[in-house]
């Protein structure tokens, strides 16, 4: 071969190269997605609706369980009829320890008993913790069947999970857990779930962060700041924005806040994000308001959107069963005692 000839095969080689680049990776993109497995709306027939939260995430060649919904028979049979494979997850995240959203562990438990679970680190909670034995004042001066262990307490004192055999990773603080994937771990400090600790799941990807909450106890705006500390555009937040009971003016800030302040390219809210939210999110944000219903996939790559619909709100048929199911989740009381004063049935 000629020299010209050569080089003529190494430019048609390289152009391949060039062109074949991008094009592995908008594939390996369009297979970044969101699945809701477990909501409180959604128009799948084959999708049982309830109150709680579970979402599979695809991204960046993992396979993320988030959360495991209210329900395991439930979650069980939402997680078959939508085909999903439990087995070859890469780990599990429980966002915090309310029964909405980690119930169905002992399904996954049962599917996949060996799975990595983060879930956060709080003292003597529900997914086990540990304290070093100095964190006790001591007694010398005692007899040693009046001392603690004797006396003799092990350098690090373990408390118990109620699942025995699970392998939790506790969370203490926010943690890059893999390349581009970080665990926020924030406190609530609202009334009635103050000191309840919840872990986000970010990821940082070449068009911004992908955000997954569950219930945002520790308030939305908190958990998006804390995000737009790992890479300030933010492409796209998914999950329960915890606005259920807020008042107008406070979804309105939020809205706001997502939008202005923020800059959030997309949101598709679900779980206990509350309905005049979604009203007042899908008024924010227009067609960048995906629809995040039970049994809906949502594409993350390009162009981000469900793959049945876009830039709808839940159908009417849905917020009937939503509005009854909300009423469950009601930590402060308040729309008991709404209910109440207006007269109506608690
Ligand atoms: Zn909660
Ligand atoms: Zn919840």
């Amino acid at each position: 071969m000629t020299i010209k000839g050569s080089l003529l095969v190494v430019a048609i080689l390289s152009g391949i190269i060039a062109v074949a680049t991008p094009v592995t990776k908008a594939s390996a993109e369009a297979g970044n997605r969101i699945t809701i497995l477990y909501d409180a709306f959604g128009t799948d027939p084959k999708m049982t609706k309830d109150w709680g939260f579970s979402a599979l995430v695809e991204i960046a060649g993992k396979r993320i369980l988030f959360d495991t919904g209210d329900n395991a028979e439930i979650f069980a049979a939402n997680v078959k009829a939508k085909g999903v494979d439990l087995t070859t997850l890469d780990f599990v995240v429980l966002s915090h320890r309310h029964s909405d959203h980690m119930a169905g562990l002992n399904y996954v438990l049962s599917v996949n008993p060996g799975v990595t679970i983060y879930a956060p680190k709080e003292g003597f909670g529900i997914y086990g913790s540990s304290l070093p034995s100095s964190f006790y004042r001591k007694d010398d001066s005692l007899p040693s069947e009046m001392r603690y262990y004797d006396g003799k307490p092990p350098e690090v004192m373990k408390f118990g999970s109620a699942w025995t055999n699970a392998h939790f990773e506790l969370i203490d603080q926010t943690t890059e857990i893999a390349p581009g994937i970080t665990l926020i771990a924030l406190v609530s400090d609202a009334p009635g779930t103050r000191e309840l600790k919840e872990l986000s799941l970010a990821v940082n990807t070449s068009d911004g962060l992908v955000l997954v909450v569950g219930c945002s106890h520790p308030g939305i705006e908190k958990i998006v700041e804390a995000a737009a500390a790992i890479n300030p555009k933010i492409r796209f937040i998914a999950g329960g924005f915890h606005l259920v009971v807020a008042p107008d003016d406070v979804v309105m800030r939020a809205a706001t806040a997502l939008r202005d302040r923020f800059k959030v390219e997309y949101v598709a809210p679900g779980h206990c994000t509350g309905e005049p939210t979604f009203a007042a999110l899908k008024k924010a944000f227009g067609d960048k308001y995906l629809y995040a219903g039970l049994g809906n996939s949502i594409s993350l790559g390009p162009n981000p959107g469900p793959d049945v619909r876009r830039g709808e709100g839940p159908a009417p048929e849905d917020l009937a069963t939503y509005r009854k199911l909300a009423a469950r989740e009601d930590p402060f009381g308040i729309m008991k005692s709404r209910g109440l004063r207006l007269g109506a049935h608690p």
